[in-house]
C-alpha cells in the first residue's frame, strides 16, 4: 500500500493525527518499533496479571470543551473514553519534614493554604499566584492557532507571559521573594518535568500547574484503553499500525523523503515502505541525523539543536493485604522530599547519584478507577518516579550488570525507607511484585535518544521562540512529536491534532 500518511512511530501525537486522518479518509501507515503501541504511553503486563502503564500518571486538559475532548467527539470516541477527576480539593500532596500541602483547584483556597502556612509573607504568596494566572492567560492567548483579535483584547496577559520568555522557575520565585519553604511546596512536582526550579522553564511549570488546577484527570478505563482506541480508530478505517518495526533509514531524493527503510524485529527482514507524505514521530534530531543535516535549512538545523530532557527511575510494585487508602492514599499524588531546596536534592540525585535522602513521586492507579484493568482484587498498584542520569546507568548497565542492578536496588530501598519512615508501616511486607526502570529501560522500550523523559529539556532556552515544531523544511515530511509540539498527553494530543489541523484545513481545535 502507499499510504497518504506514512509516519514512524506509534507515540500518542501520531496515533491521535493518524486517527485523525483515518477518520476523515485518508489512507495511514504507522511503524512501530516496540511491541506495543503508544511509546512512552505503552503499557505492558508482567507475571500474566499486573499491567502498567509505562509513564503516564495523570493528565491535564481532558475536561468537557477541552483538546482532548475536542479530539475524542472527532473520532466518536468521546463516550467510550472517559476521564475520572483527581480530588479538586488536592489533586497533589506535597510533602517534607514539617510541612505538608495539598494543592487545590481554586486559587484563593491555595493562597489561604499558603498563607496560613506562611502568614508574615502571605502578600508575596499572593501576588506570586495572582502573576502565574496572568501568565497562564497570556500564555493561551499565545498559543496557536493564535486568535489574534482576542490576543489584542487580553494585551496586558499576554505582555506579562511575554515577560518571563526567558524565566525560570527560580528567577520568578526570586521576584517574588518567596521563602524557601513555599517554594519547594510549589515545586515539588518537579518529577512531572524531571527538572529543578533552577533549570526550568517558567512557562513550562505555568502550563501544568495551571493544566492540572482546571482538572487533573485519569482515563477511567485505564491509559491502556486511549491507546486502544486510537489505534481501533485507524484499523477500522483501513489504515496499519505495524508493530516490531524499526525504521533504520529514511529514503531522500532532492531534498523530499520518499520513504523508509525498516527492520523486521521479528523476522530480521527489511522492507521499503514509502508514503506521499512522511510524519516523523520518532525523536526529530535522531531522525535528522539519519536523514543527513544538511538536507535541512539552517534554521531548522538551528531548532533540533536542542538537549534532552533528564531521564528517570520508575519503580512499578504491587502490594497486597494492604488499603492504601487507609494510609494517606487517594485520588492523589504525592509528593515527597527530604531536602526542603529542591535544587539541590535534584543535583545529588541527578549529578551525584546519591539517592540516601532522595525526592520523588508516589503514584497509586489502582485508587483512581473502579476498572480493575490493572491488578487482581484485593491487589493495589504503586509506582515511584525519580531523576536518573543516562550516563552513570549507561556506563553501569554496559560493564557491569551486578553494580547496574544493585544500583537500581538500592534507590528503590532507599525510596522504601521513606515510605515505612513516613507513609506506611511494614510497607515492604505487602509488596508481592516490583520491577524498576532506569534511564537504559527507557531508551529500549520507548527508543527515545539517552533515555530523555520529555523529549528537548524543558529549559527556557528550550522552550522560547526558537522551538522546533512541525516543520522540517522538506517537502512532504513533518515532525509529529513531542519535541516538535509539547510533552504530555494533553499536549501530545494538541501537538496530533494542531498537525491534522494544518495538513487537512479541519479546523478542529480552533477558539472561539
Ligand atoms: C517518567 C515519565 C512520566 C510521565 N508522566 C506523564 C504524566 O503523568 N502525564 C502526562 O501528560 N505526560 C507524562 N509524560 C510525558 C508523555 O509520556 C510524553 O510526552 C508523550 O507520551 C510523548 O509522546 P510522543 O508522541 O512524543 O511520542 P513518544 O512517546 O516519544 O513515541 C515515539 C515512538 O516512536 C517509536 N520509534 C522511535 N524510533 C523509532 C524507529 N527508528 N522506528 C520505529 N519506531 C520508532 C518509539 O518506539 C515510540 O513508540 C511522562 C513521561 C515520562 C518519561
Amino acid at each position: 500500500m502507499e499510504a497518504d500518511y506514512l509516519i514512524v512511530g506509534s507515540g500518542l501525537s501520531a496515533l491521535v493525527f493518524g486517527a485523525l486522518m483515518a477518520n476523515s479518509g485518508k489512507a495511514v501507515q504507522i511503524l512501530e518499533a516496540h511491541e506495543h503501541p503508544g511509546g512512552f504511553g505503552h503499557t505492558f503486563t508482567m507475571a500474566k496479571k499486573y499491567t502498567f502503564n509505562a509513564q503516564f500518571h495523570y493528565v491535564w486538559d481532558c475536561g468537557e470543551g477541552q483538546t482532548v475532548q475536542k479530539v475524542l467527539k472527532k473520532l466518536g470516541l468521546a463516550t467510550d473514553v472517559t476521564f475520572t477527576r483527581y480530588d479538586p480539593k488536592g489533586f497533589d500532596h506535597m510533602r517534607m519534614p514539617g510541612y505538608s500541602l495539598e494543592i487545590p483547584s481554586e486559587n484563593p483556597e491555595l493562597i489561604d493554604r499558603l498563607s496560613a502556612l506562611f502568614p508574615k509573607d502571605a502578600e508575596k504568596i499572593r501576588k506570586f499566584i495572582v502573576e502565574v494566572q496572568k501568565t497562564s492567560e497570556g500564555m493561551r492567548k499565545l498559543s496557536p492557532p493564535v486568535n489574534f483579535a482576542d490576543a489584542l483584547k487580553h494585551l496586558d496577559e499576554v505582555f506579562c507571559a511575554v515577560l518571563y520568555l526567558n524565566s525560570t522557575l527560580q528567577d520568578v520565585f526570586d521576584k517574588f521573594d518567596l521563602p524557601q519553604e513555599a517554594q519547594t511546596l510549589l515545586a515539588l512536582q518537579w518529577p512531572d518535568f524531571l527538572l529543578p526550579p533552577d533549570q526550568l522553564s517558567f512557562f513550562a511549570w505555568v502550563i501544568l500547574f495551571t493544566g492540572y488546577q482546571q482538572g487533573a484527570f485519569y482515563p477511567e478505563q485505564h491509559f491502556e484503553h486511549v491507546i486502544e482506541s486510537l489505534v481501533k480508530v485507524i484499523e477500522r478505517h483501513g489504515g496499519e499500525v505495524l508493530l516490531n518495526q524499526e525504521v533504520t533509514n529514511f529514503v531522500v531524493k532532492d531534498k523530499q523523503v520518499m520513504g523508509v527503510k525498516a527492520t523486521d524485529l521479528v523476522t530480521h527482514r527489511t522492507h521499503e515502505f514509502t508514503g506521499k507524505t512522511i510524519i516523523c514521530n520518532m525523536d526529530p534530531k535522531k531522525a535528522a541525523q539519519m536523514i543527513g543535516p544538511e538536507n535541512f535549512s539552517s534554521s531548522i538545523r538551528q531548532k533540533l539543536n536542542y538537549d534532552y530532557s533528564p531521564s528517570n527511575y520508575m519503580a512499578y510494585c504491587v502490594v497486597k493485604d494492604i488499603d492504601l487508602r487507609e494510609y494517606g492514599f487517594g485520588k492523589w499524588n504525592t509528593f515527597h522530599t527530604g531536602h526542603q531546596d529542591l535544587n539541590e536534592a535534584f543535583y545529588q540525585m541527578y549529578e551525584k547519584n546519591d539517592y540516601s535522602n532522595p525526592s520523588f513521586a508516589i503514584t497509586t492507579p489502582t485508587l483512581l478507577t473502579e476498572e480493575k484493568r490493572d491488578c487482581p482484587e484485593g491487589h493495589q498498584i504503586v509506582e515511584f518516579l525519580t531523576v536518573a542520569n543516562y550516563e552513570y546507568f549507561k556506563k553501569l548497565n554496559d560493564t557491569d550488570r551486578k553494580a547496574y542492578n544493585h544500583k537500581k536496588e538500592e534507590i528503590l530501598d532507599s525510596i522504601l525507607d521513606v515510605v515505612e519512615q513516613n507513609y506506611v508501616p511494614n510497607f515492604r511486607k505487602h509488596i508481592v511484585f516490583k520491577i524498576t526502570g532506569s534511564p537504559t529501560t527507557n531508551e529500549r522500550f520507548c527508543w527515545c535518544p539517552q533515555g530523555n523523559s520529555y523529549g528537548s529539556n524543558l529549559t527556557p532556552r528550550n522552550m522560547g521562540i526558537g522551538r522546533l515544531n512541525h516543520k522540517t523544511s522538506l517537502k512532504n515530511f513533518y515532525f509529529c512529536n513531542a519535541s516538535s509540539g509539547y510533552p504530555g498527553f494533553a499536549p501530545t494530543f494538541w501537538t496530533g491534532a494542531l498537525l491534522y489541523q494544518r495538513l487537512s484545513g479541519d479546523l478542529i481545535l480552533s477558539k472561539g
